[in-house]
Parts: C-alpha cells; sequence; structure tokens
C-alpha cells in the first residue's frame, strides 16, 4: 500500500470525506491543507505576512505556494513518523505545487510512496454542491442538504453551531472553481497521468460506491 494518497478534486467532489474516511480506516493523518490554514489563522502571533497571505482565502482565491509548503511539509513528515502514512486534502491545486510537492518528495526519497487519486465532478455539480451544504462551524463537519428535513440543529459529532463558511458564498463560490475547477485540474491530473500514478474516480456516484472503490484502488497500490 502506498504511504502516501493524494486526493485531487474540484471543491465539493468529496474529497474530504474520503480523505477523512481512508485515513481513519488506514491509520493515515489526515492533511488538509484548507484546515492547515483555518487553524494556522486561528493561533496567536504569527507573522503579518502570513497573516497577510492567508486573507486569500476569504475571497476565494488561492493563498500563496510558500505559505501551503510551510504549513505541509512540515506536517507531512512528522506525520510520517508518527503515522502509517499521510492522505493529502486539497494540498496541490495547481501544476506548479503538483510539480514542488514532486521535488519535496524527490528529496526525501519517498516518491514511490505517492498515488493520485482524483476525483472527478463537472463544475457545475461542484457549484450545485457548494450552494447546498452546511458545514459546523467548530469541527468542520459537512451536511450536504441543508434543505433537507433531516438537517439537525447541532452538528451531530460535536454539538457546534451549523452554518455556512465564509468562503461558500455564491460569488465567492464561482470563483473558487474558476481557480480550482477542472481548468486546474486538467493540467494536475496530466502531471501524474504521465508519471503513471493517477487514479480516477467518478464523483457522481454515491458516496459509499466512491468509498468502496478508493478503498480498493489504495490496497491494491
Ligand atoms: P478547502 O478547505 O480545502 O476548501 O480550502 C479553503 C481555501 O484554502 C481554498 O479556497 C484556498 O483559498 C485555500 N487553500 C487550500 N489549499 C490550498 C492550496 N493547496 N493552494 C492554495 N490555496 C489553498
Amino acid at each position: 500500500m502506498k504511504k502516501i494518497i493524494i486526493f485531487i478534486g474540484p471543491p465539493g467532489s468529496g474529497k474530504g470525506t474520503q480523505a477523512k474516511n481512508i485515513a481513519r480506516k488506514y491509520n493515515y493523518a489526515h492533511i488538509s491543507s484548507g484546515d492547515l490554514l483555518r487553524r494556522y489563522e486561528a493561533e496567536s502571533g504569527i507573522p503579518e505576512e502570513d497573516r497577510k497571505a492567508i486573507a486569500a482565502m476569504h475571497k476565494g482565491d488561492l493563498v500563496p505556494d510558500w505559505l501551503i509548503y510551510k504549513l505541509a511539509f512540515k506536517e507531512i513528515l512528522s506525520s510520517l513518523e508518527k503515522e502509517s502514512g499521510v492522505v493529502l486534502d486539497g494540498a496541490i491545486r495547481t501544476l506548479k505545487q503538483a510539480e514542488d510537492f514532486e521535488e519535496f518528495f524527490a528529496q526525501n526519497n519517498i516518491t514511490h510512496e505517492v498515488l493520485a487519486i482524483e476525483i472527478f465532478l463537472t463544475d457545475e455539480e461542484s457549484f450545485r454542491r457548494m450552494t447546498m451544504r452546511k458545514i459546523c462551524l467548530s469541527c468542520g463537519e459537512i451536511y450536504p442538504n441543508k434543505e433537507s428535513k433531516d438537517i439537525p440543529e447541532k452538528c451531530k459529532k460535536c454539538s457546534g453551531e451549523l452554518g455556512v463558511r465564509a468562503d461558500d458564498k455564491e460569488e465567492v463560490i464561482r470563483h473558487r472553481i474558476e481557480l480550482q475547477g477542472n481548468k486546474a485540474n486538467e493540467t494536475i491530473r496530466e502531471f501524474y497521468k504521465i508519471l503513471g500514478r493517477l487514479e480516477t474516480i467518478d464523483g457522481m456516484k454515491t458516496i459509499e460506491e466512491v468509498v468502496e472503490e478508493v478503498d480498493a484502488i489504495i490496497r491494491n497500490s
């Protein structure tokens, strides 16, 4: 089984859900770049330059690469010492990032451990899903259909307040999909395809079906 699983997919593709599931099942660390940024932003006393860089996130822009690398590379190396592997969730969103991560893996002699899994979704479906979801403002648990009668008052996992994430507003979502949708993913997909490390799954299938496919791919990797 490969030790470094990279999930690629547009916002709303379910890559976070799948990444968490795999991490739990195989004792891998779940490394979500979005969570790393939100956690880092909540710390007191971070350098002003870093705080300014994080602000891009609230407009739906990509934060600068150097900040992603600063947070993610350290987390990957320390997690690989403690856990069986790592699942990278959203850490690679541009071709440049894919290339720089590749260099980082090469420097640490771990390129042979890398497997990229793309959860494919059209940009239209990505938009639809993003406008339908609510999240727990404390733990980030996602509730996919805010109009569902079954949506609880408070988060089922941690009893936190449910709400809409600041960057889940319609105009911000459109912008995020422009930057993080299929146009961007195409170049990343090609990069891993050429390296022979890409598996693609149809994100329109049910969560359970995707879980099974992801699991089978990882077990056979
Ligand atoms: P997420 O929680 O994965 O939806 O990420 C939230 C936001 O964090 C994104 O919309 C970006 O602004 C920023 N972000 C997360 N990962 C990256 C990355 N690899 N490169 C640049 N920005 C990122």
